[in-house]
């Protein structure tokens, strides 16, 4: 036992493993700094007490935060998934549809990273079709794949906008009775009119990703649904573990999705709308920014000069954003959250002082 040594463990371990490269998540790689607008977070969070004993295992799948779920959403309970965060609902999607080392996933980047991590992590692999103009997808790029999951991100991280319901309309037509279409709609409650949910009853292989990481400011927590149909919860309901949502989480996600829970999402939601046309704003007219994406969530990308030199000096006003000019198809760009309006404005002086004063002092 004792001359088992590191490197004799570490050669246990699959070659995947070795590999594999794993998601660089803001909170890993950011630390220190006042004001964090480099993770997408709603700093407007409620506070949530707790009351019990704990010693029972929950539920797999809790009643209360389902039935509330598909209250909210709109669609009948046996259409939910409850997992740990939206991100156990996409692992759960690759491992229950992709077999290992055949069936690949379709992706439209510059996207959410953990798509690909995950396909990796199954020995999936990932057909990447760049955005046009980081905005459209490309509809014959697209079809030209043979996938057996299609994920489409909506509002887009990073780039912010939504993806034309008449192109999600086609993707979703092509790929009938082939794949299915994964519609993840993490930031929707910022723009719930453009939710493709309505389309579930037409289309069974449809697929929609929901979280209580962004509007309703629970990140924390790890909570996340799944929508589809009644076929397609099951099969993920056979892969998912036995209890994956903790009592505790269940109490405060119930709380959250209360109709009084709700309500104060939504105020929450207008509150940073407005922030982020007012951030939009100033930043459309600051020199040495190129390009300003539109937003339909709590985060807006611009693309500047520097993009590095950019974080580096707002790091130095304690104020941290995040590079994404590692992702395909974008360069010098930059991705801020939106803050509380304490944060925003901080950040807006910050922002002014490197781009029109003295950039190569602050810098
Ligand atoms: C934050 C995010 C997720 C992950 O949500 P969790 O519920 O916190 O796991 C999924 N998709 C996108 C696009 C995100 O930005």
């Amino acid at each position: 036992m004792s001359d088992v040594n590191l490197s004799e463990i570490n050669s246990l371990a699959r070659q995947l493993v070795h590999d594999l490269v794993p998601y660089a998540s803001a909170r890993s790689s950011m630390s220190g700094g006042a004001i964090w607008l480099n993770a997408n977070e709603n700093a407007l969070a409620p506070a949530y007490q707790l009351d019990g004993t704990f010693n029972r295992y929950p539920s797999c799948q809790p009643k209360a935060v389902i039935n509330a779920y598909a209250d909210y959403a709109g669609v009948a309970a046996e259409q939910v998934l409850v997992s740990r965060g939206a991100d156990e609902g996409i692992e759960l999607l690759i491992r229950s549809f992709c077999e290992p080392k055949q069936d690949s996933i379709t992706l439209c980047p510059p996207t959410y990273g953990m798509y690909a991590i995950s396909a990796e992590s199954n020995q999936t692999a990932v057909n990447k079709v760049l955005l046009l103009n980081s905005e459209s997808l490309d509809l014959p790029g697209i079809f030209a794949t043979n996938p057996k999951l299609v994920f489409i991100c909506s509002p887009n991280n990073p780039t912010g906008d939504v993806i034309a319901q008449q192109q999600i309309i086609a993707v979703l037509e092509h790929f009938n009775g082939r794949a299915l279409v994964v519609v993840d709609e993490a930031y929707i409650e910022f723009a719930p009119e453009a939710s493709v949910v309505p389309l579930l009853s037409r289309y069974p292989h449809l697929v929609v990703l929901r979280t209580l990481s962004k509007a309703f400011g629970l990140a924390g927590l790890r909570c996340g649904f799944t929508l589809g149909s009644v076929d397609v919860i099951n099969a993920l309901k056979k892969m998912i573990a036995p209890y994956p949502i903790a009592e505790p989480v269940a109490q405060i996600a119930a709380m959250a999705l209360s109709a009084a829970g709700i309500a104060q999402m939504q105020q929450s939601v207008a509150t940073i709308n407005q922030l982020r046309s007012n951030f939009i704003a100033v930043a459309q007219h600051l020199p040495g920014v190129s390009r300003v994406w539109p937003s339909n969530a709590n985060y807006v990308l611009l693309q500047v000069t520097d993009a590095a030199e950019c974080v580096s000096a707002l790091i130095k006003e304690d104020i941290l954003i995040r590079n994404q000019s590692s992702q395909l198809g974008l360069s010098q760009v930059v991705r801020v959250s939106i803050g509380n309006p304490d944060e925003m404005q901080r950040l807006i002086t910050a922002m002014q002082n490197y781009f029109l004063n003295d950039k190569r002092v602050s810098a």
